[in-house]
């Protein structure tokens, strides 16, 4: 028989994963004979050997490779016999084209978790056991192709015993560009808050800091991607603490448990949640508490929901026994981007924090926990950061390179190369001078890592916004997407529609083209542009930013426009029992007009009814009054109240100020204010279904998109969703990106990407 020879080349996340030992391996198993390398597209293949083997070769590449190996284009082609001796792995070939693409981080895997545990392991109890399967990526990495000297670990030689793992194609380690141990790598070190290295009698840093938390101290890890405040989650003083200390925070916070089990004896977790939990991201999984929560009830008061994750460091393994539950919350100050710098973390996180748990590997790029929730089945993204980034969202057709620089608030970027599109990790408000610097090194970082030269840059409309700015810094041809669109286009972008869709966009507030605030919008819209179907009726906001941080001031100028002056004596209304100073002088400036903007933002009605029924009146975190408004409907379905609908102008105009009356009738006739957030619920979801179907017998359109950071509100997104595909209307929801504004710069890179092809 004569020998056959074939040239391989495979792109996608198939670089520091594992491939190159995995095609030697394969090699050895079929004896065929040539080559394998990693080039700057992915990884190069050239064997020779009988039709037979090399057709067995061929197939087990493709269908066996390594579980974080994501193959994007597999390419075989016949070439020349070269009479190789044997089967080699080649040196990486640098090219300028560098398309390779990096591989996310991923959480220590079972091998070394075995290892990490062995006490006859070289690297018993060795925080940064790693190998290709498993370690840092994206976080370590300052260039491409991925090689050791590209990392924060250059710094690091490697020991005798390290290189040989290094260099034999056989082994786990061949080729894993953090491989340390003991001898020759990174370590801890427990400081106090001075930053002086902590006196003690035991050697082991592990144990010292769980002893400081036993002792209810607040410790700041250093991680992955930056670092963790940590508090042992049973002690309900030190988590009580620790709130006190994150200054204006009342977020709920995210805890780790050192097992699987652990997270059973507290909430219920379905096959899906599961699998997410122990995926190799290890994301954060937002679950139901069950009946035997017994966690600090600060940590997510009066939630019944609580984000959850396992460890996905080694030292993450040594620190919880597997029974412990530590709160593991980002260690920043509130709307400060998460601390990575060690100099940096101990100053700003010294008033928080008792200790420092810190290693000498910098972190190269930050990257917070991603935060997901089943929904429908399917994990439904909150933020998608650690573990995901900068893996691609794939894209319907190639676009020309587009750098979109996303909004102001929970912001993130995306650049487009080819048919990918790659969202950066969170970044965080851009409203200050720290995370708009982070935000400018990101953006530069990521252009280098892609090798992309933006031909185009996209940014919101919204001529305040921080990012905006920058975009006009670039001087490039730029691209001004209204806020909606992007939020559409986002959800159309991920399930590969190119439109018309209607597309709900719930939102907060997004700057329109004439000058309102948007924000509870029906679009028709296609992957280029929109048209306004219909939207909320507009309600006037006193003071501007100052309403949405005070909702009060909304619902007051509602109560005046309802009941006129005598609605001070409407005294079963509870905004109207605890009126906050000055509202005489908010609804004489919103009935003159000063400072007083218009919105539709379906938030402001979360706003507006949560103020009415006394559940907050002014807020310390984005969307806070509307979740509280959802935990207030305790997910019941409630009744449906009248609104109005009317058309104007060709637009549909949904009119919530019937339902607001109502509810206020109801309050006065003793309701209770749960089920009355319960119809709040249910009667936008009915109207929104109602205008929705309005829309569609006009337009014959049946694809329905949903997007913005209203339906993050799973009580509203579920009923409807529910009422929606009753009417056999086909329903997309964001699966990649968050439906919030973590999602618009994929949807603003797609919009001016088509625009420009
Ligand atoms: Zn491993
Ligand atoms: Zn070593
Ligand atoms: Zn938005």
């Amino acid at each position: 028989m004569m020998d056959i020879a074939v040239h391989i080349q495979i792109t996608g996340i198939v670089q520091g994963v594992g491939f190159r030992p995995f095609a030697y391996n394969l090699a050895q198993r079929y004896g065929v004979k040539g080559w394998v390398s990693n080039n700057a597209s992915g990884v190069e293949i050239e064997v020779e050997g009988s039709q037979a083997a090399i057709s067995g070769f061929v197939a087990d590449l493709s269908s066996q490779s390594p579980p974080l190996a994501v193959i994007d284009t597999f390419t075989v082609k016949d070439c020349q016999l070269g009479g190789y001796a044997d089967f080699r792995i080649m040196a990486s070939v640098a090219d300028t084209t560098k398309t390779a693409l990096v591989s996310p981080d991923v959480a220590t895997c079972s091998h070394c978790r075995e290892e990490l545990l062995n006490p006859a392991d070289r690297r018993y109890r060795y925080p940064f056991i790693n190998c290709t399967n498993c370690g840092p990526r994206f976080t370590i990495i300052n260039d491409i192709p991925y090689d050791r000297q590209a990392t924060t670990m250059a710094e690091f030689t490697m020991c005798p015993d390290c290189q040989a793992e290094y260099d034999n194609p056989a082994n786990r380690r061949f080729h894993a560009q953090p491989n340390a141990c003991p001898v020759c790598g990174p370590a801890y070190q427990l400081l106090d808050k001075e930053g002086r290295p902590v006196d003690s009698q035991e050697d082991d840093v592990f144990i010292q800091a769980r002893k400081q938390l036993a002792a209810g101290r607040v410790l700041a890890i250093k991680g992955i991607g930056g670092y963790h405040l940590a508090v042992n989650a049973f002690d309900h003083a030190a988590a009580a603490r620790l709130r006190q200390r994150k200054v204006r925070e009342d977020k709920p916070f995210a805890v780790m448990a050192g097992s699987l089990a652990a997270i059973k004896t507290q909430c219920l977790v379905s096959p899906l949640e599961e699998q997410l939990l122990t995926s190799a991201a290890k994301p954060i999984v937002l679950l139901n508490k069950g009946e035997g929560y017994s966690l600090a009830e600060s940590i997510a008061p009066a939630n019944p929901c609580i984000g959850m994750m396992l460890p996905y460091t080694p030292a993450h393994t040594l620190l919880l026994a597997p029974a412990d539950i530590w709160v593991m919350t980002s260690g920043n100050l509130s709307d400060e981007p998460i601390a990575y710098q060690d100099n940096d973390a101990i100053s700003r996180l010294n008033t928080i924090a008792d200790y420092f748990l810190v290693h000498n590997r910098d972190i190269y790029c930050r990257a917070d926990d991603s935060v997901v929730k089943v929904v429908f089945n399917k994990p439904y993204f909150f933020r998608r950061s650690r573990g995901y980034v900068p893996g691609p969202v794939n894209l319907v057709r190639e676009l020309p390179p587009v750098l979109a620089v996303g909004g102001e608030l929970k912001n993130t970027f995306c650049l487009t190369r080819g048919k990918q599109a790659f969202l950066s990790a969170h970044i965080g408000d851009l409203e200050n001078m720290p995370t708009y610097q982070s935000y400018v090194e990101a953006i530069e970082h990521m252009q280098k890592l892609l090798a992309v030269t933006p031909m185009v840059v996209a940014c919101d409309l919204h001529p305040e916004y921080l990012s905006t700015k920058y975009a006009q810094t670039i001087g490039l041809p730029t691209v001004a997407v209204q806020h909606h669109h992007a939020h559409i286009a986002a959800v159309m972008a991920e399930h590969h529609l190119t439109g018309p869709v209607i597309g709900l966009a719930f939102d907060g507030t997004g700057y329109g083209p004439d000058g309102t605030l948007w924000g509870g919008e029906f679009l028709v819209a296609d992957i280029r542009e929109y048209r306004r179907a219909g939207h909320l009726s507009y309600l006037p906001l006193p003071g501007g930013a100052q309403a949405v941080r005070q909702p009060w001031r909304i619902a007051v100028c509602l109560l005046k426009e309802l009941y006129g002056e005598d609605f001070i004596n409407h005294q079963a209304i509870p905004l109207v029992q605890d009126l906050p100073a000055g509202w005489e002088l908010v609804i004489a400036a919103a009935e003159k007009k000063i400072n007083t903007p218009l919105s539709s933002g379906a938030g402001r009605l979360f706003d507006t009814a949560a103020a009415l029924l006394g559940i907050r009146q002014s807020i310390n975190y984005e969307g806070q009054a509307a979740i509280e408004l959802e935990l207030a409907a305790q997910g019941a379905v409630g009744r449906v109240l009248s609104y109005g609908i009317k058309e104007v102008d060709g637009k549909w105009n949904l009119d919530f100020k019937p339902v607001f009356a109502a509810l206020c009738q109801a309050l006065q006739q003793g309701s209770a204010v749960g089920p009355l957030a319960a119809d709040f619920h249910t009667t936008l979801a009915a109207a929104a279904c109602d205008m929705t179907l309005k829309i569609s017998r006009a337009t014959g359109i049946r694809d329905i998109a949903l997007s913005g950071g209203v339906f993050q509100n799973i009580t509203l997104l579920s009923q409807v969703v529910g009422m929606l595909t009753q009417h056999k209307l086909q329903l997309y929801l964001h699966r990649q990106a968050p439906p919030n504004d973590g999602g618009l710069a994929l949807g603003q890179a797609v919009i001016a990407g088509e625009g420009s092809r």
